[in-house]
């Protein structure tokens, strides 16, 4: 297939925030990309695969903001597709799961584009490769219900707790801050005070898990001094007795690594590989595009780097 071939617009997976779990082919749409439309749980580095002329574009959503509604990205999304030739809409974790995907699709088929989804790994998945466990385990648990503790339009919906009556497994999306009425709702339901966990920041350098039971974990969620960013709650025997298993956190690196990107990859990468996070610093070495200026300053800024490396 040639270039030319290619679909137009790209839906891709991030996957949880660490680029080393990005897949092969959402790292070469991403290096094609002419435009990259990006979620607020996107790690920007993942945004430097692209080229130094690529437009970046934050449409993110946070869990309780909405800095664009759906049907502006989607116009936007189709606008794009007028004045460039790649469009990525890139998403955390896998757009399959709570990813609105369907409604993208939808206007994309509408208006005659083409386009193809990338699945990526998503946060259950990662959270659980963190707790050295499975999301099924054979004689435990075998099935798993994905859900959400969020509410659409103000309207409370409450979570089905098939799986868990069946003993299976339940990973609850954007439940966080709902946490109390989403245990009180498992209570009422199961007498067992099932193990519980949640997993914040999955495969991140700010990673942490909180470990307890559906009558404990609230309180222990309350008393973390702050909310530390996206957490994931897995309710079930899966997560049984990890606690003494989750291994500690290593020294919190974040780096700022300066000089061209292409030659501060490598090394960046090292650097997730060591369990750290990395931003490259291109601003005077490229010419980037003026989105790209404007957003790794306002990151820059903000981020108290641990150390700062000049390369290339
Ligand atoms: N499509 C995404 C989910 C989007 S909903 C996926 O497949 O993962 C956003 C929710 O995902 C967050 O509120 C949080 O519950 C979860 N999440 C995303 N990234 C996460 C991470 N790195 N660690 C823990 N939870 C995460």
């Amino acid at each position: 297939m040639s270039i030319t071939d290619a679909p137009q617009v790209y839906l891709v997976g991030a996957g949880p925030g660490n680029p080393l779990l990005l897949s092969k082919k959402a790292e070469r749409c991403i290096q094609r990309a002419d435009v990259i439309l990006y979620d607020q749980l996107v790690n920007p580095f993942i945004l430097q695969l692209s080229s130094p002329e690529t437009e970046w574009i934050h449409v993110g959503k946070t869990p309780y903001t909405t800095y664009m509604r759906q049907d502006e990205i989607n116009a936007l999304m189709i606008e794009k597709t007028k004045t460039h030739r790649t469009v990525v809409r890139l998403k955390g974790g896998d757009p399959a799961i709570f990813g609105r995907l369907a409604d993208e699709v939808d206007i994309l088929k509408a208006h005659h584009i083409t386009y193809e989804v990338v699945p990526g790994i998503t946060a259950a998945s990662a959270a659980m490769s963190q707790l050295h466990r499975g999301l099924t385990e054979r004689g435990v648990a075998r099935n798993i219900t994905f859900t959400t503790g969020h509410f659409k339009d103000n309207e409370e919906n409450p979570i089905d707790m098939t799986t868990l009556k069946n003993n299976g497994t339940l990973a609850i999306y954007m439940g966080v801050k709902r946490l109390p009425k989403l245990m009180k709702e498992v209570q009422s339901v199961i007498t067992d005070d099932l193990p519980v966990a949640v997993i914040f920041n999955a495969t991140c350098v700010n990673q942490q898990v909180i470990s307890g039971h559906v009558s404990s974990i609230t309180a222990k969620i309350a008393a973390l001094p702050e909310r530390p960013g996206p957490g994931i709650t897995i309710v079930g025997h899966v997560v049984r007795n990890i606690l003494e298993e989750v291994p500690a956190l290593s020294e919190i690196n974040y780096v700022c690594i300066k000089g061209r990107r292409d030659l501060c990859m490598a090394h960046a990468m090292d650097i997730y590989e060591n369990g750290g996070w990395a931003i490259i610093d291109d601003r005077v070495t490229s010419t980037l595009h003026p989105t790209q200026v404007e957003i790794l300053t306002a990151l820059i800024e903000k981020t108290p780097f641990t150390h700062v490396l000049n390369e290339a």
